[in-house]
């Protein structure tokens, strides 16, 4: 749950459900890397399930947070749900797409990541935190 008062300038970190390829694991494990090691104190995450199910808290916190989604692909479920749920996506990875520059590279698979997946995992992450760092800095004046 998140400490409203605490977070109220964080910047929420989604990542997308994807199960069963390694992109879904990879978007959920970057996401970790963010808000657990890389800006634990900037950013923080909650269940895109409950963007999905119509959760009152979870829309509420989408709506008055900056967001950044991470999707496994295209699909973009994660910047899709949050946007229909009223909330601001500042910045959308898709882990598809993060791949193409990583050409050779054997990721792992839906449930485990290889070195070649956790280097990508931090180089999602990194680029992340500095994402959400511009954001909040955005928001300064606005929250
Ligand atoms: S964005 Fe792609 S990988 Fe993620 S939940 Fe949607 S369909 Fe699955």
């Amino acid at each position: 749950m998140i400490d409203r008062k605490a977070t109220k300038k964080r910047v929420l970190v989604i990542p997308c459900s994807g199960i069963g390829k390694v992109h879904g694991l990879l978007s959920r494990e970057a996401t970790y890397l963010v808000v657990d090691e890389l800006a634990p104190e900037e950013t923080d995450t909650l269940c895109l399930a409950l963007l999905v199910k119509g959760d009152p808290e979870a829309l509420e916190e989408v709506r008055t947070h900056k967001c950044i989604a991470i999707d496994g692909c295209a699909k973009a479920c994660a910047q899709k749900n949050v946007e229909m749920a009223g909330g601001q996506v500042g910045k959308a990875v898709q882990v598809a797409s993060v791949l193409h520059d990583h050409r050779g590279a054997q990721p792992g698979t839906g449930s485990a990541l290889t070195d070649d997946g956790w280097a990508i995992a931090r180089d999602i992450a990194t680029l992340v935190a500095s994402e959400a760092a511009c954001l909040r800095d955005g928001a300064e004046g606005d929250r």
